[in-house]
């Protein structure tokens, strides 16, 4: 699942690809990963705006165009955005009515979304049709994005400071894994950086937030910055779905110690990774290392 440093890395290689280009077309080729507005007025409401700036928030990534308005992708488990050469890499024939029947359908089994742009064409591709996509104006805030409009400073921004961390985790009385988890409390991390950060920082996930002593908060806050920043220069983690703008795979996998890494020794201690759910989702834990 792309998490923030997955999605950072498709932002910062989206941005010299289609900053200032002009929509020229808009296709949904299936209408339920269009989260807001409506298919019709999603389309009238992208074709001949520029693109501004592409940005990043949490998980979401969001484009900015003329006019203030913002389209936001929300990749969940396994969207990806694909840029495609017009002239190199795709006919026209992805935007008209026959594109399924086209040998480029094949490539494209999943693509869910195409926009055309002077040159280009950038696809949203989704295997689980489980991503969303939302086109609103500046001043809209549509009930289907209530999550983003809760979520938490970006843990690396110099507002996320130990204060404001330590003030968010103290009195939650949840594990300390499914409070990192919650977008309010550290947006922009999901299962494996939260992982990761536990790992390093020493701490079992099944501990309550409340029982964590000063000096863990303090370990924990510095390795989820740490993780985060390491996964963002490897260009992001790739286990399963995640691909980068140009289909590459990211480097963080290489660097993992307990996320997908449930039955091999530890790096540290050699002690078996171990797998539990917490909260509906598998957590990886060192039993050894974490205490
Ligand atoms: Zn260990």
């Amino acid at each position: 699942m792309p998490e923030l440093p997955e999605v950072e890395t498709i932002k910062r290689e989206l941005q010299p690809l289609i900053i200032n280009q002009r929509i020229k077309d808009c296709k949904i080729l299936r209408k339920d990963i269009i989260g807001y507005p409506s298919p019709e007025r999603f389309c009238r409401g992208l074709i001949n705006e520029t693109i501004q700036d592409v940005i990043r928030r949490a998980k979401y990534l969001i484009i900015v165009l003329s006019n203030g308005k913002r389209l936001i992708f929300h990749l969940r488990l396994s969207g990806r955005i694909i840029v495609m050469d017009e002239e190199k890499d795709l006919p026209l024939k992805c935007l008209e009515s026959e594109f399924k029947k086209t040998q480029f359908s094949e490539k494209f089994e999943f693509a869910r979304l195409i926009i055309k742009l002077e040159n280009k064409y950038l696809i949203f591709s989704e295997p689980r049709a489980l991503g969303r996509v939302y086109l609103i104006k500046e001043d809209e805030k549509p009930d289907v994005l209530k999550g983003f409009y809760n979520l938490s400073y970006e843990p690396l921004s110099p507002e996320y400071d130990f204060n404001y961390f330590k003030n968010k985790i103290r009195n939650r009385k949840a594990m300390i894994k499914s409070v990192l988890l919650d977008q309010s409390i550290c947006a922009g991390v999901g299962n494996i950086y939260s992982d990761e950060a536990l790992f390093h920082s020493g701490i079992r996930p099944t501990r309550r937030a409340n029982t964590l002593k000063i000096e863990e908060i303090f370990k924990l806050f510095l390795a989820i910055k740490d993780v985060l920043r390491k996964g963002i220069d490897e260009f992001g983690t790739t286990v399963s779905d995640y691909k980068r703008t140009d289909g590459k795979s990211g480097n963080f996998q290489n660097f993992l110690c307990v996320y997908d890494r449930e039955g091999k020794p530890c790096k540290k201690c050699g002690k078996e990774i171990i797998v539990k759910k917490i909260g509906n989702r598998s957590t990886r834990y060192c039993p050894e290392c974490q205490k």
